[in-house]
């Protein structure tokens, strides 16, 4: 539990030696920002590409991302570490489509619910920095669900507010899905610049075996292609960001992503994390 930091032995803090004030250290910056993210991205394995990757500096944009899960996971906690005062918030949706219903309201989920309550589909839209909508997640047909999304999406458009849109590639956002319409993709095609990201971590399992370039099981074909229009990423003044290189949120990526090796052979560290555990798992 008691972490080992050679900077402020384990304290948290230390004084700054021409100041004399108390500087939050950096290990626990890394433990803080990491127990505010969902575990399924504070476990995401990252890699430098990730780091540098140009769409990390997208944050204010409205793209309309093509990867695998495990490198958006990555993206995400790229960003909510690099951007750690932004308010961003990841939906999918189904849940805009359970919010229309009004299955995350008030009264549906009672006066003792401390989780997350949307009575209209503005609460959840309207106020984050950065809102990302995983795509086809619904599974069953849904005549409204394509009206629903775009008029989710149109409250962060109208507002000029940046958002992600997210289509897997094992599980793509096509013609076929629940939620597609002509009318919802023309909206998005207007918008929404598209990114397409080849997979870039290509073993199922976090724990990288030194044979997992041998090992890695070959790549589903998609059926992406159902979707027209793919505009290939070119804007090259977006990429490699320098800030993302010098910054010190990005040194402490590397310092946090030691940590949390660390962490996966002793199981110690990162305490923090239970709590958030147990309420989404
Ligand atoms: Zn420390």
């Amino acid at each position: 539990m008691k972490n080992s930091c050679g900077k402020c032995g384990g304290q948290g803090d230390f004084e700054d030696k021409k100041t004399g004030k108390l500087i939050e250290c950096e290990c626990q910056f890394i433990r803080r920002i990491a127990a505010s993210m969902p575990p399924y991205i504070r476990r995401a394995e990252v890699k430098s590409d990730h780091i540098l990757h140009p769409v990390v500096g997208m944050v204010n944009r409205s793209i309309f991302i093509r990867s695998s899960w495990q490198d958006m996971k990555a993206f995400l906690k790229v960003v909510m570490f690099k951007y750690n005062q932004k308010f961003i918030r990841i939906t999918s949706d189904l849940e805009i489509k359970n919010v229309f219903l009004g299955g995350s309201s008030r009264r549906a989920k009672g006066e003792d619910f401390s989780g997350d309550v949307f009575n209209n589909v503005q609460d959840l839209m309207q106020d984050p920095d950065l809102v990302i909508i995983e795509l086809n997640k619904i599974g069953y047909a849904n005549k409204a669900a394509a009206g629903n999304l775009r008029e989710a999406i149109d409250i962060r458009v109208s507002k000029d507010k940046a958002t992600w849109l997210f289509s897997d590639h094992s599980n793509p956002f096509t013609e076929s899905s629940v939620a597609f319409s002509n009318h919802v993709w023309d909206y998005i095609i207007e918008y929404f610049k598209i990114i397409d990201i080849p997979r870039m971590i290509h073993v199922k399992s976090s724990v990288v075996s030194p044979f997992a370039e041998v090992s890695s099981p070959k790549e589903k074909p998609s059926k992406e292609s159902s979707i027209p229009e793919i505009v290939p990423l070119k804007e090259s003044n977006d990429s490699l960001d320098p800030e993302v290189i010098d910054n010190p949120v990005s040194s402490s990526l590397s310092v946090y992503e030691r940590a949390y090796s660390g962490e996966r052979k002793t199981k110690g560290n990162f305490k923090t994390s239970s709590r958030l555990n147990k309420r989404n798992r």
